[in-house]
């Protein structure tokens, strides 16, 4: 039997199993509630508190700068509310790129529908997906309370200028926070260095559990808690913690930073072997993103005349995992946000197709996609009813 190849990791990754084996026994050994002031919970409070100095480690913060969530989604809605709710400005204006994970798009547009927040803007990005400094100064209003932008996107890979633009938010003396979810596996995340004030973590995009996630927040930024109710987390989030998960999210990270820049060489090789491959093999294909301003394990492609979503099933059934920007998630066949927004045409969006590497990846996995892409393609052009406008 063919091995199976999970190429989809900027979705999920696998818990690493040294990740799982701290985590275990705070399932059914060490339980107590962290707030507990038995054995019980006791041992769980310290577990807590050495996973949060490994992710300040990480961070280049202090402990209490780290506010566990239940993942990025949470973070990023933490870092929008928690701005708006504490900013006593009396008109409300976000600056944001139109690229962002949902997590961040979609809480703006809610809050403002809601009238929480006045306005917000969106940069708009070039080609590859890189959002200009200058177009985010340009933006700046006196009611900006907050600019918002990725480190990497989710997508395409593309890797944001995020120290020039925290230069910018600091000049006019406003907040910035940078959803790091994807950047976190491969990028340094310094928070001195980079010059963020409020930054995004989820566990299970880098070899670490679902359901635990972070939000750095810098001390005296001004933010409101958004989750009400114990005193958990320096009274930042309330709820009780989820204690395997954070011990699992300080081990992940604890990995990240042993031989990461020998493994993301290695994962960048694969990548680029990948890219390539298809660009020869597959005519008419075009890669998305920035050719090297991108994360070592991403490579997303634009196929013309064929569909993302058959592609992503046609590779399914050869055992491979990959993803699509055309996902039929809704009733509407809506293309990608971020390849549209890059200037790409809906026609070619929807045949879009992103493989995301492994630190587990091997050059085996990568010759095996390169001989069954070509001919998956080759085959479902044939099949389409129509030839689509390949216009880039
Ligand atoms: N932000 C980015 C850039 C992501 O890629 C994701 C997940 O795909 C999220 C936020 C949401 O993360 P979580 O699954 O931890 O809620």
């Amino acid at each position: 039997m063919q091995k199976k190849i999970y190429l989809d990791n900027a979705a999920s990754t696998k818990v690493d199993e040294r990740v799982l084996k701290e985590m275990l026994p705070y399932f059914n050994k060490v339980y107590g509630n962290a707030s507990s002031l038995h054995q019980w919970g006791q041992d769980a409070r310290a577990a807590v508190d050495l996973a949060r100095e490994k992710v300040a480690k990480f961070l280049n913060c202090s402990p209490e700068e780290v506010i566990f969530t239940s993942g990025a989604t949470e973070s990023d809605n933490f870092a929008v509310l928690g701005v708006i709710l504490a900013s006593n400005k009396e008109k409300k204006h976000i600056i944001s790129s139109p690229i962002e994970h949902h997590a961040v798009e979609e809480t703006l547009k809610f809050w403002k529908e809601k009238g929480l927040l006045d306005s917000y803007s969106l940069v708009s990005v070039d080609k590859y997906g890189i959002v200009s400094p200058k177009d985010v100064e340009k933006a700046i209003t006196p009611d900006t309370i907050l600019v918002s932008i990725m480190y990497a996107n989710n997508e395409v890979g593309t890797i944001e200028p995020i120290s020039e633009i925290s230069k910018i938010a600091k000049k006019y003396n406003i907040i910035f926070h940078t959803d790091a979810t994807q950047a976190a596996g491969y990028l340094d995340c310094n928070i001195e260095k980079l010059g963020i004030d409020l930054l995004s973590l989820s566990g299970h995009k880098i070899y670490g559990p679902k359901g635990i996630g972070a939000l750095y927040i810098r001390k005296g930024t001004c933010i409101n808690r958004i989750q009400i109710g114990g005193s958990h987390e320096f009274e930042m989030r309330a709820g009780t913690e989820n204690v395997p998960g954070i011990i699992g999210l300080g081990k992940a990270l604890e990995l990240v930073m042993e031989g990461r820049k020998e493994r993301n060489e290695k994962i960048t090789k694969l990548r680029d072997k990948l890219i390539s491959g298809a660009s020869i093999k597959i005519k008419n294909s075009h890669l998305s993103g920035h050719p090297k301003k991108r994360l070592p394990n991403n490579a997303n492609f634009a196929f013309e005349n064929v569909e993302g979503e058959s592609i992503v099933m046609s590779l399914d059934l050869e055992g491979i995992a990959s993803s699509t920007g055309s996902a039929c998630t809704s009733k509407s066949l809506k293309p990608s946000h971020v390849l549209l927004a890059m200037g790409i045409s809906a026609e070619l969006a929807h045949g879009s197709l992103r493989f995301t590497l492994s630190k587990d990846t091997t050059e085996r996995d990568i010759d095996r996609v390169l001989k069954v892409l070509p001919k998956i393609i080759t085959r479902l052009r044939k099949m389409a009813p129509t030839k689509l406008n390949s216009k880039h």
